[in-house]
């Protein structure tokens, strides 16, 4: 079954742990990126694994080996329980990066991000390939690479799944029938994203924006089992 994730893009603590108490026993994991990341540090995290949240922290790292390896190894630390890298950064940074994380702790997942979905044909930098095609390629090295996942969009999902059954699928730009694209341009809807086969759905803006966001994040889990309301 998949998981829902509620990405929690605030600019400060007050603010994300505001809304993870008002989603507290609703939905399991909350995301830690980089706006939230970059203004509190490692305190949001001790903060929202002390209110029971499995994290993913969405850093995104993109650096030399060593400089990766150093910070999945802090990432682990923290106690993060999910991180991203990008798969651009090539197989030795990939590798060194799990062995950073490994190192600290065996149970910490490391995912590839492929392509942003933010991302429309034409307008990756010196990319020639359609942007599913290239997320499709990059997939295909993070199963050579031993990623326990990739992140990549509902677009992309099943054609990842049935050529590499092991790798997790997290993807973003998830929006629920009616919802706003906002900067995302490949959206799928939660029912679709689980039909193609993800393991984990990341929400933001759909949640975290609703008047409600407990029954906005009901809304989608109840749409991510197949019920119809
Ligand atoms: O508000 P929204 O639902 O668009 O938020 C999507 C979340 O997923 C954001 O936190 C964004 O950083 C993240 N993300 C993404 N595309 C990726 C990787 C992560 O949108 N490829």
């Amino acid at each position: 079954m998949a998981e829902l994730i509620t990405a929690l893009d605030f600019p400060n603590a007050q603010a994300a742990l505001a809304m993870a108490e008002r989603l507290k026993g609703t939905v399991p994991w909350v995301k830690v990126g980089l706006e939230l990341f970059t203004a509190e540090g490692p305190e949001i995290i001790f903060k929202l694994k002390d209110l029971q949240y499995k994290i993913f922290l969405d850093c995104k790292f993109y650096d030399i080996p060593n400089t990766c390896k150093g910070a999945a190894a802090s990432a682990a630390r923290l106690g993060t329980d999910l991180m991203t890298i990008h798969l651009s950064g090539g197989e030795r940074m990939c590798r060194a990066a799990i062995d950073g994380a490994r190192e600290v702790r065996e149970d910490v997942k490391l995912f590839g991000v492929t392509a942003l979905t933010s991302f429309a044909d034409g307008e990756m930098p010196g990319v020639a390939m359609g942007v599913s095609e290239f997320a499709a390629y990059l997939a295909g090295k993070a199963a050579e690479w031993g990623l326990a996942g990739i992140v990549c969009s509902g677009f992309e999902v099943s054609g990842i799944k049935a050529a590499y059954p092991d790798l997790m699928c997290l993807c973003p730009g998830i929006r629920p029938a009616g919802s706003e694209a906002g900067d995302q341009r490949r959206i799928m809807t939660p029912s679709s994203a689980v039909k193609g086969g993800a393991d984990y759905l990341v929400v933001g803006r759909p949640i975290t924006k609703a008047g409600d966001p407990k029954e906005a994040a009901r809304r989608i889990l109840c749409e991510m089992e197949g019920c119809s309301r």
